[in-house]
């Protein structure tokens, strides 16, 4: 049996911080003491380190159809990327066509994603049939281990769009079932008008998309979802949260003891919408759309007072030839950025290295509120004896530029490209492999296991206990 012994680094996990050698054997931590001497097949020395459990990023789009294209990373490139950043698990969104069953869907996507994953994986189920459909499938999609679900407020023109009535009854369905709803939500009455106002006025620059997309469609929303969660007594999930107006209605529903998960994106909490005066901004067209600098002020106050629990990448990757698809109209550019990779090096440089955050809140955002939103913890989400050996060892004094040739995402450009990090991982382990070092992969494609999930067992998901 493989056995990996990590040495002198500083352990850190939600709660605690302190120095410790980690033994793990057959990928899964047995021992955690303050010196261990035992042999082992491979020693790793992390003085004036942090280690800290493997990130969990809970939003990615790997090769997803989207806009008459496909997403540019597949399940091993989007993986290594994830991998190189410290990610050691990621959950995708299956996305069925319409009228395909949810079950021969999820299929479709474990045929894409098991011979090409470098690390763990789950998938989320999207629910986009309105009527009677709506729930059908749900119960077994969950005793198939996909316990969680996402539906889209917005997108009626792409069949996307669920309508209030069903969302309704996909709430009841998922939480008597022990499931978790996550929402894209952004108002989509708002959004349709301000496009249609913008197309008859030959306003079709990229600049538009953010306006097409206002603070108010998100608030809205973000507020409209609460209601039904606590009409239906759901968890439900806002995913990549990017108001200061949404966050306020999740921490007021947090404060009357409501389980509303909210999770934001690394770019929310780098750039604001300035960037869409420049001439690339194309590459910045994701939904919903960065927002003022006081909104991005605002996700970090989420984050730093404990109400925006997550963050997840979003990542949803198009080259530069994909995004030309919108060079003269703004709804045809394909949206997304990539992301998961810089997840914990942003994290880590903003938050900690800037101290807006300690280190245990760092290793809450991008790893254990996830493992407890996705039911995944503690096999995942924490250092601790019976764990999976998912480890990060970052260098706190690493300074990494965010170039296209040093990221691993499968397109020809960074949205990072003059951004420098203030500390770097410098090696991920997976199950007790390393699979990066030196941001060098050294691991196989394929090796990543899915990650078949429970039903939460009380009414309210385990982050809310
Ligand atoms: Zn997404």
């Amino acid at each position: 049996m493989p056995t990996l012994l990590v040495k002198n680094g500083i352990v850190a996990t939600a709660s605690e911080a302190f120095q410790a050698d980690i033994q793990a054997v057959d990928g899964v931590i047995t021992k955690i003491a303050s010196s261990i001497d035992e042999p082992a097949d491979r020693v790793v020395n992390a003085e004036g380190k942090i280690v800290v459990p493997g990130g969990i990023d809970g939003h990615t789009h790997f090769e997803m159809p989207s806009m008459g294209t496909t997403t540019a990373d597949d399940f091993k490139t989007g993986t290594i990327s994830a991998a190189a950043g410290g990610i050691t698990s990621i959950l995708d969104f299956v996305l069925p066509q319409r009228g395909e069953s949810m079950r021969a869907a999820l299929q479709k996507w474990q045929d894409k994603a098991s011979p090409k994953v470098l690390i763990d994986y789950g998938f989320h189920m999207t629910c986009r049939e309105n009527g009677d459909e709506a729930v059908k499938e749900i119960k077994e999609v969950i005793a198939a281990g996909v316990t969680s679900f996402k539906a889209y407020t917005t997108y009626r023109s792409q069949g996307l769009m669920l309508e209030d009535g069903a969302i309704l009854a996909v709430m009841k369905e998922v939480s008597s079932n022990g499931g978790l709803l996550a929402v894209h939500a952004e108002n989509n009455g708002i959004i349709e008008h301000n496009i249609e106002t913008f197309k008859k006025e030959g306003k079709l620059s990229a600049d538009y998309h953010p306006l097409a997309k206002p603070p108010i469609a998100e608030g809205e929303a973000v507020q409209r979802m609460i209601l039904f969660a606590k009409s239906t007594g759901a968890n439900l999930y806002i995913v990549h949260l990017s108001t200061r107006m949404g966050r306020e209605f999740v921490r007021d529903a947090q404060k009357g003891g409501w389980p509303i998960f909210a999770e934001t994106c690394p770019h929310y909490l780098v750039f604001n919408d300035l960037v869409y005066k420049r001439s690339d901004a194309p590459r910045f067209v994701m939904s919903p759309p960065l927002k003022s600098e006081e909104d991005r002020l605002a996700l970090w106050d989420g984050i730093i007072e404990g109400d925006i629990r997550t963050i997840g990448s979003d990542h949803a990757d198009f080259s530069s030839e994909q995004k030309e698809m919108g060079k003269d109209d703004f709804t045809l550019i394909p949206n997304g950025v990539p992301g998961t990779e810089v997840i914990m090096p942003v994290l880590f440089t903003e938050g900690f290295s800037k101290k807006r955050i300690s280190i245990n809140r760092f290793v809450q955002v991008t790893s254990t509120n996830a493992a407890k939103a996705y039911n995944l913890y503690p096999r995942k989400g924490t250092i601790a004896v019976g764990s999976d050996a998912d480890m990060v060892i970052i260098d706190p004094s690493y300074k990494a530029r965010l170039t296209a040739d040093f990221l691993h995402a499968k397109i020809d450009y960074s949205i990072y490209e003059n951004y420098v990090t203030e500390g770097y991982p410098i090696m991920t382990i997976s199950r007790g492999d390393i699979i990066v070092e030196e941001n060098q992969l050294v691991a196989t494609e394929g090796r990543g296991r899915f990650l078949p999930r429970k039903p939460y067992l009380s009414n309210k998901s385990p982050l809310f206990q």
